[in-house]
């Protein structure tokens, strides 16, 4: 078991890493096709800013991988997780789609609260200066979190995986959209059309134009997919206007 379970989180480590490396490699090249510089203007500052974020980025994903390993392997060897491989009854097929929606709701529940717990003073600099070390951030931030916030980052999911049943697919588009997000909502540019960022889209989801105001503004803008924690708790500033670009 033992042995199995190393290989598993090094086999995540080794799988978050090139998954890293490969969504966040490939939005930092579609940023620069589109002519946008992300991260600080000056050149040198943003060779050392990125350097950081692709090395935290690294690390994160070794912290990411323990929990994910640990999981996968209850699930192989022991069968102690909630993951179900097949769709058996109508019932089961219904709640494919809506799995997906209590994961990331959930997900996004857990971010908001313990990102928002991260900018008290007294924990900021331990925890989640690193992050705001990006200024302004770039593709390469996705997962440039110090380690106490990679923990708090990696633990939610493999968690729920024990406790709330989920098809293996569902996970995967679950874990789709963590990535893609985490990627373009620090990538300096928004990627969905305007109309959609003025309208339903943009009033319920967080994309780059949400985020960015995070990044610049500190104390407002704290969820991960939606915007309903920032607009129950009045966190809500709106998005940020893309004049840095023009
Ligand atoms: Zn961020
Ligand atoms: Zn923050």
């Amino acid at each position: 078991m033992t042995n199995t379970l190393i290989l598993a989180v090094l086999v995540m480590a080794i799988i978050i890493a090139v998954r890293y490396l490969a969504v966040s490699g490939a939005f930092a090249w579609a940023t620069a096709r589109r002519g946008v510089i992300a991260g600080p203007a000056d050149p040198k500052k943003r060779r050392v800013q990125i350097s950081n974020e692709i090395r935290w980025s690294l690390i994160s994903a070794v912290i990411y991988a323990i929990p994910a390993g640990l999981a996968l392997e209850s699930w192989r060897s022991l069968g102690w997780t909630q993951l179900m491989t097949s769709i058996d009854t109508p019932l089961q097929a219904a709640w494919f789609p809506l799995s997906i929606l209590v994961y990331l709701f959930l997900h996004d529940t857990w971010f908001y609260w313990t990102h928002r717990w991260m900018h008290q003073p007294w924990l900021f600099k331990a925890a989640h200066a690193v992050h705001h070390a990006s200024r302004p951030p770039t593709a390469w931030a996705a997962m440039s979190f110090h380690p106490w916030e990679a923990i708090s980052g990696a633990v939610l999911i493999p968690a729920l995986m024990f406790l709330i049943p989920i098809h293996v697919g569902a996970l995967a588009v679950v874990m789709l959209i963590a990535t893609i997000m985490g990627v373009t909502n620090h990538m300096g540019w928004e990627m969905f059309p305007k109309a959609w960022v003025d309208g339903w889209f943009g009033r319920h989801m967080i994309s780059a134009s949400h985020h960015e105001a995070h990044h610049r503004h500190y104390n407002c803008n704290y969820g991960l997919y939606f915007r309903f924690w920032d607009k129950v708790c009045g966190t809500d500033r709106g998005l940020a206007n893309w004049s840095r670009q023009a």
